[in-house]
């Protein structure tokens, strides 16, 4: 699946954004921010938040949110490709970190 994602994507920046290899990690770090605020508003006014004059219905709100998390997503494996890894292995990674700290945290108790 993460091989595909990360082809798609490659296509496409290297089709309309040549040179996304070598800007700065700022702009991806801040996109991924970004994208977190959207995510947030969209949820804030799907639970009546803010001006309250949203008229989105929740079927509208439940596609919304789920449009700003793929945002994000897309952002996370951008960045990882940029950096030259790819976000399954770094998830990969951390979940192993979480695993052992978890185990280590059994033992203590
Ligand atoms: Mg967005």
């Amino acid at each position: 699946m993460s091989r595909n994602i990360d082809k798609m994507i490659n296509e496409f920046n290297d089709k309309y954004f040549p040179g996304w290899r070598e800007w700065e990690n700022i702009y991806y770090s801040n996109a991924v921010a970004g994208e977190a605020g959207e995510l947030c508003n969209v949820v804030k006014k799907s639970i009546g938040g803010g001006t309250k004059h949203d008229l989105r219905s929740p079927a509208e709100f439940d596609r919304d949110i789920k449009e700003e998390i793929a945002d994000m997503a897309i952002y996370l494996h951008i960045f990882a490709l940029k950096l030259g890894t790819k976000l399954d292995a770094l998830i990969r990674l951390k979940m192993k970190e979480l695993e052992r700290r978890m185990n280590e945290r059994r033992k203590v108790k």
